[in-house]
């Protein structure tokens, strides 16, 4: 079976690589013509609104989905009326506009933070009036790793906000003061067989996800998140891996986001799970049983961005797993990623200890910090 894959970035890279186990083969379309996936799959080099390179991409595959939530609307929908197209257009559509987001969240009675639309100065100056200081101004749409967002802590901030957004349509937040990020991540078959893997904790810098730990919360806290994306899952009619963004504020889970796709905060199932997020995506869209998705070590998954450590520093020891997506260094970008597995929390701190001093300061600090502090197994739930 093949698989059509609208973006080639790491995740179609780690999905390709997870089909080339379940003998699915993966064409990605993507603009870029080094898109990392391009070698482990069969590459289109075309605009996504490209119809000519659509209608190839639809002819060669026999089911299509994507590896990120900005492919245009317009080319699923085209793809749609060639194949069968996962997860569901709808959703898609949804975790490409904050307030469409925020607003279907709400309606499924899932909390999030207090938001409002925002289009002209004057709307955003009642908009703050709501919220208060401080409060997180976004753009609704092609927001991503902390792009397109802004924190306003005082007054005097809202000029510069509405500089540097004020062209486009825009949501503000109130600013959550949260004891911890967390995702769940669940993934669900045409036949409504639900999987969901353990809560990540999540650690971010300037707003990119540094940091990964798993499992680490309460059985109490993974029941209510589960009870969450499964509020989705079903509205959605979802068919594929789904990954809802969560502040954990004083025991009370809080969304941030949807992504309608495999997400950066599971690639610790690659090791660290029975069957990881990537091959139980594409299980589900492929008509094909789901794997287990139950944790079988414990994991710290750390992005390298911007650049990356000599491999071979990163490379000894037990249970620690390099992945070099194979692009070309540029700040922000996100270059690969090491996954420390352990049989147990204590193994694990031992074993991050080699790879800690290659991390930046502030991240090897928050990342202690995960093992020293009283984890929020024992303080919620
Ligand atoms: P986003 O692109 O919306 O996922 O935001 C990236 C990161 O910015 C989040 O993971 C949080 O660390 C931070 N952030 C975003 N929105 C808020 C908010 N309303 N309150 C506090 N932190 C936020």
């Amino acid at each position: 079976m093949r698989i059509g894959i609208l973006g080639g970035g790491q995740l179609a890279r780690m999905m390709a690589a997870a089909g080339q186990r379940l003998d699915l083969e993966c064409t990605v379309l993507d603009p870029a013509a080094d898109a990392c996936a391009g070698s482990l799959a069969a590459h289109i080099v075309a605009d996504y609104d490209d119809r000519t390179a659509l209608d190839a991409l639809a002819s060669q595959v026999d089911i299509a989905t994507f590896d990120f939530e900005n492919v245009p609307v317009s080319a699923a929908r085209h793809l749609e009326r060639h194949c069968p197209f996962y997860p569901p257009v709808p959703a898609l559509a949804a975790g490409q506009d904050r307030l469409v987001e925020k607003r279907l969240l709400r309606e499924l009675g899932i909390h999030t933070p207090d938001f409002h639309p925002v289009g002209s100065r004057t709307e955003l100056l009642a908009a703050v009036e709501q919220t208060g200081y401080p409060a997180v101004l976004k753009t609704r749409r092609m927001g991503y790793d902390g792009k397109g967002q802004v924190l306003l802590g005082q007054p005097e901030d809202l000029e510069r906000a509405w500089q540097r957004l004020g062209d486009y349509s825009l949501i503000l937040e109130s600013f959550v003061p949260f004891d911890a990020e967390c995702s769940i991540i669940a993934v669900r078959d045409g036949g409504a067989d639900v999987r969901y893997w353990p809560l990540s904790r999540n650690l971010h810098r300037s707003g990119v996800l540094a940091i990964s730990r798993s499992p680490y919360f309460s059985d109490d806290l993974q029941r209510r998140a589960e009870s969450l994306i499964a509020k989705l899952l079903d509205r959605l009619d979802y068919i594929g891996t789904l990954t809802l963004e969560l502040f954990l504020c004083r025991g009370e889970l809080l969304a941030n986001e949807i992504a309608p796709r495999v997400h950066n905060s599971g690639h610790w199932t690659i090791e660290g799970s029975s069957c990881s997020q990537f091959e139980n995506h594409l299980r589900a869209i492929a008509g094909l049983p789901l794997g287990d998705t139950a944790a079988t070590e414990h994991c710290m998954m750390l992005n390298w961005i911007g650049s990356m450590p000599v491999a071979e520093q990163c490379m000894e020891g037990s249970g620690i797993h390099w992945h070099d997506y194979g692009k070309s260094a540029r700040p922000g970008r996100k270059l690969g990623h090491t996954t420390i597995a352990a049989p147990s929390a204590v193994v694990l701190r031992e074993r991050f200890q080699s790879v800690a001093e290659l991390l930046d300061p502030e991240v090897r600090v928050a990342a202690e910090n995960t093992f020293a502090e009283k984890t929020f197994s024992e303080t919620v739930g």
